[in-house]
């Protein structure tokens, strides 16, 4: 158990650090391979860092506008439009963040009353979880199961109450890879449109889906007018320090987003606005990001199947998970923490992403958005692992 913390609120006990902070500070200080935190070890487009410097040596180095630089916003435009026929208005219907994080901070924090209730996917990314508490409204779970992670349209019922106000869908999901179907997102389309919510969409992975089809939430019958859209450049162009993300909505939704994102960072980056927005407009990189990836999600999980684990082979994002029963462990925090010492490997502890203990005690997580070397060198410590 976490210590208490003396002068933290009592709403964010619990949070005081994160998982994917301290396991990448484990890695550092036991010069273990770091499957742990999602970054990728290789930088995205060279390109693409070449806008930034640009924009950073033409003088792009004062406040961006509050909402972010128009070149940006009409370039996520373009881009919800060229992608999935959505329409947003670049003025009053897209809002530049700090990374996705805060685009999900201020969506919660701007629209959820004391007492709300924000409905998550179990297992959850900890940002919902985190913000929900800031927001002072209670989060309430839906469980996904390993090792097939399908929305169960009673867990979905069952979650929603006369004082749900959010649901958070974030597809292609993290920490199970799961890229919801058409029909699971329907079902949540029908419940929003049925009970009066507003959905919170986290599409960061949109564009590394390597089986199936993202399909924003937002592009649903009744969907467009109740939804604000996330999405952010970290993943999609390998940046993710870069901490350019967007929220799209209609423009009521957007305000109160808006409001809350103007006393919480009020802007960032300008430079790497700009750079984004060539990025958006004049790079493919996002239609290869996936191809680039596969491979890598491919070695990993039968790298690790070849180990003897049990793998839920993921459809999207960054991650594999595996059940670590099968190679003679019933614990992964444990397993977890033991294996930096055992083997030079750090990975995730799935249990962090749950309220249900049980549930997500025997599984673990591991990044795969790392180079073909550095997961060969992981799988081989691995393989040392008697159990
Ligand atoms: N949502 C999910 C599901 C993520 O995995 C992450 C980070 N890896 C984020 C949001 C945060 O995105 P950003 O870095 O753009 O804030
Ligand atoms: N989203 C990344 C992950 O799941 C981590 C980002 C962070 O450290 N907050 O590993």
């Amino acid at each position: 158990m976490p210590r208490r913390a003396p002068y933290l609120t009592s709403r964010l006990q619990g949070f005081a650090t994160t998982i994917f902070a301290e396991m990448s500070a484990l890695a550092t200080s036991t010069g273990s391979i770091n499957l742990g935190q999602g970054f990728p070890d290789v930088d995205g487009p060279d390109e693409v860092k070449g806008w930034a410097v640009e924009a950073i040596l033409a003088g792009e180095n004062q406040y961006p506008p509050g909402k972010g630089i128009a070149a940006l916003r009409s370039a996520v435009s373009a881009h919800q439009a060229a992608c999935y026929g959505l329409a947003y208005d670049p003025e009053e219907e897209v809002l530049v963040t700090a990374g996705a994080t805060e685009a999900i901070a201020a969506a919660l924090l701007g629209m959820c009353e004391v007492g709300d209730e924000v409905v998550v996917l179990e297992p959850y990314y900890d940002a919902y979880a985190a913000c929900t508490a800031m927001a002072g409204a209670a989060r309430r779970v839906v469980p996904l199961r390993y090792p097939d992670w399908r929305l169960d349209p009673d867990d979905l019922d069952a979650a929603i109450t006369p004082r749900t106000r959010v649901v958070v869908v974030n597809s292609p999901h993290n920490p199970t890879g799961r890229v919801l179907t058409r029909e699971e997102l329907e079902l949540v389309a029908s419940r929003c449109v049925e009970n009066d919510l507003v959905a919170v969409t986290d599409e960061v992975y949109e564009h590394l889906v390597y089986d199936g089809k993202h399909v924003p939430l937002a592009t649903l019958p009744g969907m467009r007018e109740r939804t604000v859209s996330i999405s952010s450049a970290g993943k999609t162009y390998s940046f993710t320090g870069w901490k350019i993300g967007w929220a799209c909505a209609p423009a009521p939704l957007l305000a109160a987003v808006r409001t809350a994102k103007q006393f919480l960072t009020y802007v960032s980056g300008a430079p790497f606005q700009h750079a984004i927005a060539r990025a958006l407009r004049e790079s493919d990189w996002h239609e290869r990001a996936a191809g680039v990836l596969r491979p890598r999600r491919d070695q990993l999980a039968d790298g690790l199947e070849a180990l003897g684990f049990e793998v839920a082979r993921p459809e999207g994002g960054y991650f594999v998970t595996t059940d670590v029963r099968s190679v003679g462990y019933d614990d992964g925090l444990r397993f977890c923490a033991s294996l930096p010492e055992r083997c030079g490997v750090v990975a995730i502890p799935s249990s962090v992403f749950y309220d249900d203990q049980d549930a997500g005690r025997p599984l673990v997580r591991w990044a795969f958005c790392k180079s073909e070397q550095v997961i060969d060198e992981a799988l081989g410590r691995l393989s040392s692992l008697a159990p």
